[in-house]
């Protein structure tokens, strides 16, 4: 299946799921370990990896895939960076975009980010809790999921769209 098309996505996303059930209860430290990933963490201060990004990246250098992060960012920031590259280690990025892409994503944004950032909501935040705690408000969403309030706002906006994916694929 071409990489692509949102059913190659979200199918991943439900594979996820399914292998990591309490992923967004989980460490994201404990669970890098696990899988064998290292999470390394920077500062503002050290200039020249900021200016790769911000917020955090990810490579593979001798089959060992590194995932870099800004400490500095708020931790619900910082969780989302991560598992935004969680999401680039799992759809396999790093075999179909070009390596320099991948970590300069700020200045070209492709479909991968947007993969990525699906990938995180999704995770993050599952669907199948969203519909119980919606009426709890953005507030009290954020503060127990460990998510910021933008991110939350974000998810909940595009919340149908991800529906009708998953409705489908599990009607295919
Ligand atoms: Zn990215």
């Amino acid at each position: 299946m071409n990489w692509t098309h949102p059913e190659f996505l979200y199918k991943k996303i439900i594979e996820f799921q399914t292998e990591y059930p309490d992923f967004f209860f989980t460490s994201l430290d404990k669970f890098c370990k696990n899988q064998n990933w290292n999470l390394i963490p920077y500062h503002n201060y050290e200039k020249e990896i900021c200016e790769i990004s911000e917020d955090g990246f990810c490579y593979i250098d001798d089959g060992e895939y590194n995932i870099f992060y800004n400490t500095d960012k708020p931790p619900t920031r910082q969780r989302f960076t991560i598992s935004h590259e969680i999401g680039h280690i799992y759809l396999n990025h790093h075999s179909t975009v070009e390596p320099r892409l991948l970590k300069y994503s700020s200045k070209y944004t492709g479909i991968w980010e947007q993969q990525a950032n699906i990938f995180a909501h999704n995770v993050l935040l599952p669907i199948e809790y969203i519909d119980n705690i919606k009426h709890h408000g953005i507030d009290e969403i954020s503060k127990t999921f460990g998510l910021s309030k933008a991110m939350v706002k974000v998810r909940l906006a595009k919340l149908n769209q991800d529906k009708k994916w998953f409705k489908a694929i599990k009607n295919f």
